[in-house]
């Protein structure tokens, strides 16, 4: 019988929502996310999911490497499936975990036992097996408290399990079991990490760009592009509204005074992705707001921007200090393309002291003088939407 691999779902989420909804939405996840490593029949049966290779051809690393990414799932682990048998398991364990057994210096034997007709209890196959593990690897003390290598067997209706200690999985819920909301990505750090956490808790994302050529180049855009390629691993397959930003921008600099010109271009930025979200059934924006970073995220600056959005904004990283945020950069893998050195349109015409304490029928009397409807429908107009996926 073939290495199989096995993933544990979230048991706290499965009281919560509706049991049989999480689980096909979890499954269709997983097929969708595995059809690039081989054929593979993937059912679930009591909270675990088996994912079982149908060819000798399957690529078990990548699939492996892919259940990892699949949020709503707490943990993975690869495993040999054999005949219901002791000394059948017994000969699994020690043919399938050797490497494992030599290398370590204590271990411990855990059963679980779903098939309540096999002839012995948990304990009584735990004994077994262990007993006779410790004879083949003499030097392995048993250590029933703290083991450096646990071997899990678990009897259940088709097979016994053999594996050892399962991996964390991302966590989180399914993707698309949250709705939909569109994310607001730059170049920077902190926007990639903000969408990986919002998709995390189950929602797909639609992503949105402001670009302002010249002034910004097309390594930039493509830099974002990249970005959200490197995120589909984890949100899946997205689409990016490129929306062009520069005759706001020009406008704003023309009209308004130079402290409001940051405020002024982000209320912009909100109203133009409200837009995209109306479009594509979006119900929330995420941005990567932090509070403090820049002039522009003080309570005082997002409640300007907020005044602008008719839609929840969730800003996930607004309390955290910006090691955090890249150390969860580094782990979901964007942040060296992040700090790739490529401009901002936020970059563009920054005021030399930006007000971090705006009053907003100021900033409202400011933006009277621009033709907002206008600029909105040109730069909608003008939108351009890339698909991108883990292809390319
Ligand atoms: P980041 O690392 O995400 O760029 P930042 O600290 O540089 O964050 P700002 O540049 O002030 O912050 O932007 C705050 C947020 O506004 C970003 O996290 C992002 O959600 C959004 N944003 C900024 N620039 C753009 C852009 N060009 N296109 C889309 N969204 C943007
Ligand atoms: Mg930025």
């Amino acid at each position: 019988m073939n290495e199989i691999i096995l993933l544990k779902l979230g048991e706290v989420v499965l009281k919560g929502l509706n049991r049989h909804t999480f689980e096909d939405k979890l499954m269709s996840n997983i097929r969708r996310r595995l059809q690039h490593c081989g054929k593979f029949h993937v059912y679930s049966k009591q909270s675990t999911i088996y994912v079982e290779p149908q060819e000798d051809t399957c690529d078990m690393d990548a699939a492996y490497a892919a259940c990892k990414q699949i949020f709503g799932v707490i943990s993975v682990t690869r495993a040999k499936p054999c005949e219901k048998d002791k000394d059948a398991i017994l000969a699994c364990a020690k043919a399938y975990l050797d490497e494992q057994l030599r290398g370590a210096k204590s271990f411990k034997v855990e059963t679980k036992r779903s098939d309540k007709k096999f002839p012995m209890n948990s304990m009584e196959i735990s004994q077994y097996v262990g007993g006779l593990l410790h004879d083949v690897y003499p030097h392995l003390i048993v250590d029933v408290h703290d083991p450096e290598l646990c071997v899990h067997v678990e009897v259940r209706e088709k097979a016994a399990y053999v594996h050892g200690p399962a991996e964390p999985g991302a966590g989180g819920l399914p993707i698309g079991m949250g709705g939909k909301a569109v994310s607001l990505l730059s170049g920077g750090i902190d926007s990639p990490v903000s969408s990986f956490m919002i998709a995390k808790r189950g929602v797909q994302l639609e992503m949105v760009h402001f670009f302002s050529p010249p002034y910004t180049s097309q390594q930039a855009k493509e830099k974002v592009l990249e970005l959200a390629r490197q995120l589909t691993c984890w949100c899946g397959r997205m689409t990016v509204h490129v929306v062009p930003f520069t005759e706001i921008q020009e406008e704003i600099r023309r009209c308004c005074p130079e402290d409001h010109f940051t405020l002024i271009m982000r209320r912009f930025m909100m109203r133009l992705a409200v837009a995209v979200a109306k479009r594509t059934g979006c119900k929330a924006l995420v941005t990567g707001e932090c509070l403090g970073q820049v002039a522009s995220q003080t309570m005082d600056a997002l409640a300007v921007s907020d005044d602008a959005c008719e839609l929840p904004v969730l800003r996930p990283v607004i309390g955290m200090d910006k090691e955090e945020i890249i150390r969860i950069s580094r782990r979901i893998g964007t942040f060296d393309t992040s700090i790739l050195p490529y401009e901002d349109c936020c970059t563009v015409f920054t005021p030399r002291h930006p007000r971090t304490h705006p009053k907003l029928e100021e900033v409202r009397e400011y933006e009277a003088a621009l033709d907002v409807d206008g600029l909105m429908e040109r730069a909608l107009q003008a939108v351009e939407r890339i698909t991108v996926s883990m292809e390319g």
